[in-house]
Formats: structure tokens, sequence, C-alpha cells
């Protein structure tokens, strides 16, 4: 066998293994009755998974690869082979992935371009949003220059890269947020979030709870090397959290949680907030 022959049958087995690899984990978010609605959006093959001992962070991801690299505690025994089956994940460590893999979805709508092929009708054009977004809520940001002082904060005119990176950080903290919530509340009531109001309350009342802490903050690396040595990362001040309007769309158009449910979180924080968030960005043209 040539050694070329050998390389694609190799290639080849690989495909397979990540098919089925993704076909478990699709089985198994629904299983735990986990949002997984763009999950099913990404093809198969798309991520590649990889098992390392990281040191700083819990898990990485890395788009000009499309390589997501995580723990080894997040593999099947530790041994670094394959992912661990979600239903032996703690809840900490399906934040992560889905963190992870919320990353890995935007960078696959960028990569499949997005916004004007309409990738399998479920994007909605999200990274024309997320571009509104980041023109008019991240270019000029609060940010915590001491992480553990929050009401001391400081302005920010970001790059281009760096208010990407802020909108895709904010954005991935509230997927995992939102999962680790879910799976809490569930494992509490015993029950889907969709199907037992209870639970939804919960759910709803936690949210809330994060808007008004200040919970759903991203952040950014910054360019500047001097900046830099201050400082690895910049976390976004309170003011600069997600908004509600990327809430809402984050969870009707990624999580995809039904139109009702999302109408009760409507009212509820209407409720709760009068207007506690300055958001600069208009609300026409959004799908
Ligand atoms: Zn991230």
């Amino acid at each position: 066998m040539s050694s070329v022959e050998a390389a694609s049958i190799q290639s080849e087995k690989a495909r397979a293994a990540s098919g089925r690899l993704w076909e478990r984990l699709l089985a198994e978010a629904e299983q735990l009755h986990i949002l997984t609605m763009f999950l099913k959006a990404i093809p198969p093959e798309f991520i590649h998974f990889e098992f390392d001992d990281l040191r700083t962070y819990a898990a990485e991801y890395h788009p000009s690869e499309h390589r997501m690299i995580l723990n080894r505690s997040l593999s099947f025994n530790a041994a670094g082979g394959t992912l661990k089956p979600l239903t032996k994940m703690t809840h900490k460590e399906l934040e992560v992935l889905y963190h992870e893999l919320f990353h890995a979805y935007m960078d696959y709508l960028s990569s499949s371009g997005e916004p004007s092929a309409e990738v399998s009708g479920v994007s909605n054009g999200l990274i024309a949003f997320a571009r509104r977004q980041q023109a008019c809520r991240y270019g000029e940001v609060a940010i915590t220059p001491v992480v553990q002082r929050k009401d001391e904060t400081e302005s920010r005119y970001l790059a281009e890269s760096e208010s990407w990176e802020a909108l895709n950080e904010t954005w991935a903290v509230f997927i995992g947020w939102a999962i680790w919530n879910q799976l809490e509340v569930q494992h509490k009531g015993g029950g889907s979030i969709l199907q037992h109001q209870h639970q939804a309350d919960q759910w709803m009342q936690r949210l809330e709870m994060a808007f008004q802490k200040g919970e759903l903050r991203g952040y950014y690396v910054p360019e500047d090397p001097d900046e830099r040595r201050v400082a690895q990362k910049r976390f976004l001040a309170k003011q600069s959290q997600l908004s509600w309007q990327e809430a809402v769309v984050l969870m009707k158009q990624v999580l995809g949680f039904p139109d009702k449910f999302i109408s009760q979180a409507e009212k509820r924080h209407g409720l709760a907030v009068l207007s506690t968030q300055n958001s600069n960005c208009q609300m026409s043209n959004v799908q």
C-alpha cells in the first residue's frame, strides 16, 4: 500500500470516527434535555477534537484549524482518546464544553459564508446581527482593570479583532451559563424546563439575577503588547455585559427556545427591570 493510500484510509477512518462522535453527542444532549439546536447545524466532521493537559484554561478553540482542545478530564476514562459521555460530565464540564461548541458554531457560520448562505435555515443571519452588535456595543466598552474590584471601571476603544473577541466571549459565556443553569434547575426538579412550568420559572428567575449581578460578561486579549503586559485578559464591566436583546436572539436562534418560553421570559424581564441597560443598538433589522 502506498503512503498516499494509507493516508487516505487514515483520514477516512478519522472522518467516520468524528461522525460517530457527533451522533453520540447529539443523542446524549437530547437525553439530558439540553437544547441543542445550534449543534445540529454543524457538520459532524467540522470540529477536530483534541485532548491535552491544559494548565491555564479548561479548553481552547482555534478557529483557523477548527480545532477544539479540551482538558484530558473531559475525555473517556481521561485517556485523551475520545469525548467522555455527556451523561458522565459534571454540569461545570458541560458548561465548558458548550461554551467551546458555541465558538465552533460561530466559526462554522463565518467560514460557510453566512449570512448570504442561509445555513440550513437555522442561523437567520446570526453573523450579520453579531456584526451590528459588534459595531454598536463592543466598539467602546467599560472594563474592570482590577478583576476583583467590579465597581472600578475604565473605558476602552477596541480594535476590530478585540471587539469581535469580546462579543464572541460574551455570547459564549451566556451559552455556557444557559446550559449550566438548565442542568441545575432540571437536576433539582427532574424534568425538562420546556415541559415543567416550575423549572422554567426557576430558570427565568436565575436569568434575571444574572443580569442584575452583571454575570454575563465577556473578555478580550488586548492587542497592544504594553497593555498585555499589564493584563493577559481584559474583563468587561457590568455596563458592557450582554444586552437583553442579544440574550433573546441567542435563546431563539442558537439554543432554540420556543417562542412561548421567550415571551414569558421577556414579560418577566420587563417587570423586573425598567431599563438598567442602555443598549444603543436599534431594534430594526433584527430577525
Ligand atoms: Zn471562550
